[in-house]
């Protein structure tokens, strides 16, 4: 008998993980690797490293050590607002009347609101050591600006942030508490940049895209002296550090001899499922235990469910490596849902590789059921989910209603990637019953990969 299980599982500091996994390093099949724009090449370490700082540039390109020592100023900082709890919602298992066992791990416990600081400390602290003047980036929804505003502020590092122009139009509170840490905020597209400048000429008017955005930021960080562009999703680096997720949910777990049969977590770019499942896959991986894995994503921007596998440009300017991911094309403007985090065109190599393989499983889910697993999560564990967690929410009830069919005991394990405080227009829309969502035709989706660059 393993011993009781408490409404929460911490961590002791001394616990808490000292690496990060780097889950590629015990891949059979590598991603493909990334290509430069221009050449259509494998990008080099150089090439890389005129874009990225150069310690995230090696990381990127790293699919030979299994563990990255994590620096001691980082574990610090991940000391002050984690461990992140593993939570047991036994009162949402009562609620259910479900034979199920439901934890989920909450990323939302500091001011960004969601798991992106994990990434942002890692990679200003790396542009502090290398002696940059500052960091230009791209937020969507405002998490990752907000989380990167925070870890700049933390080292004193300018922060210079393209924020969709929907969202900053949208949130001004998010872009607020950006500007309260020290970051300047952009409407993107803007008259800042080349890029900005034209794709204004071509679609005036437009409400932005995040493929848009990054090019501003890219652009901004190569044209100034002292700066590099950071990125807060998709990159092999950002699944890295995210896997201190997986890792401690790992720890938690093991502490009480639980052994999960199903992960689930929203996919967007990837970075909080690759590294909420990176200890499990390995395991998967490496024949040791099999699990049953699910990468949720929204139907109005299904890039695995309907998606192809391709190499595509991660932005609209095409100034970034190409990426042999499952994408909707870079042009593709998926619907102004509710759920910004998860309004990206492509998804992470790594994860999009996994997939390929069979390893993990895909699903879409349609906006008014997420907001009403959302609330209905709400009203009985005590936290306002963020849309895009919500999304795993979502599956997370599906599978245990389905348990109450069956009468399995199934234990689930799902990422609370963060909360909703910000998002209360879009609780409106759900509450006023004026929600709706659009979901692409097969014709749209189709003309937008007919424009796939031609690889190979
Ligand atoms: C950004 C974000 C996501 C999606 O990004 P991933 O890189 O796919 O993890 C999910 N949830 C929240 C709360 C976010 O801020």
């Amino acid at each position: 008998m393993s011993r009781e299980i408490p409404y929460k599982i911490y961590l002791e500091e001394s616990e808490m993980p000292k690496q990060w996994y780097n889950l590629r390093a015990d891949m059979k099949n590598k991603p493909a690797p990334l290509l430069n724009p221009e050449t259509l090449q494998p990008v080099t370490y150089e090439e890389l490293s005129g874009i990225f700082c150069e310690e995230l540039a090696k990381q990127e390109l790293n699919e030979t050590d299994t563990h990255i020592d994590i620096p001691e100023e980082i574990q610090k900082f991940y000391k002050m607002y984690r461990p992140a709890p593993l939570v047991r919602a036994y009162c949402l298992e009562e609620k259910l009347g479900t034979p199920a066992k439901i934890y989920y791990k909450f990323e939302g416990n500091n001011t960004s609101g969601s798991h992106k600081l994990n990434s942002a400390i890692a990679q200003a602290y790396y542009a502090k050591k290398q002696g940059l003047k500052g960091v230009t980036t791209e937020t969507g929804a405002g998490q990752w600006g907000t989380a990167l505003s925070m870890a700049c502020s933390y080292f004193d590092l300018d922060c210079q942030v393209y924020m969709v122009k929907v969202s900053y139009e949208q949130k001004p509170f998010r872009r607020e508490v950006m500007r309260t840490y020290g970051a300047s905020v952009t409407p993107s597209p803007s008259e800042t940049t080349n890029i900005g400048r034209q794709i204004l000429k071509e679609h005036p008017g437009t409400n932005g895209s995040l493929g848009c955005a990054i090019s501003e930021a890219v652009e901004k960080a190569v044209s100034t002296e002292g700066y590099r562009y950071v990125l807060g999703s998709v990159l092999n680096q950002v699944l890295l550090h995210q896997s201190i997720i997986g890792m401690e949910t790992k720890i938690a777990l093991d502490k009480y001899e639980i052994v999960p049969d199903v992960v689930i977590g929203c996919a967007g770019g990837g970075s909080n499922l690759g590294g909420l499942i990176a200890p499990f896959m390995g395991e998967k991986i490496r024949g040791e235990r099999d699990y049953q894995i699910i990468a949720v994503e929204p139907a109005s921007c299904p890039s695995m469910t309907r998606g192809t596998y391709a190499y595509d440009y991660c932005d609209t300017g095409r100034v970034c490596p190409l990426q042999k991911m499952y994408t909707l094309g870079s042009g593709f403007m998926p619907s102004p849902n509710h759920a910004g985090g998860l309004r990206y065109h492509g998804m992470s190599a790594t994860l999009s590789q996994l997939y390929a393989d069979g390893l993990m499983e895909a699903r879409s889910v349609e906006q008014s059921a997420v907001f009403e697993a959302a609330t209905q999560f709400a009203r009985v564990e005590g936290i306002l989910p963020a849309p895009e967690s919500s999304h795993a929410i979502r599956v997370a009830l599906d599978e245990a209603l389905k348990c109450k069919e069956t009468g399995e005991e199934k234990t689930i394990v799902f990422g609370l990637t963060g909360t909703g405080y910000f998002d209360m227009f879009a609780y409106e829309k759900f509450n006023d019953g004026k929600m709706t969502d659009y979901i692409p035709t097969d014709e749209e989706i189709a003309a937008s990969c007919a424009k796939l660059p031609k690889v190979n």
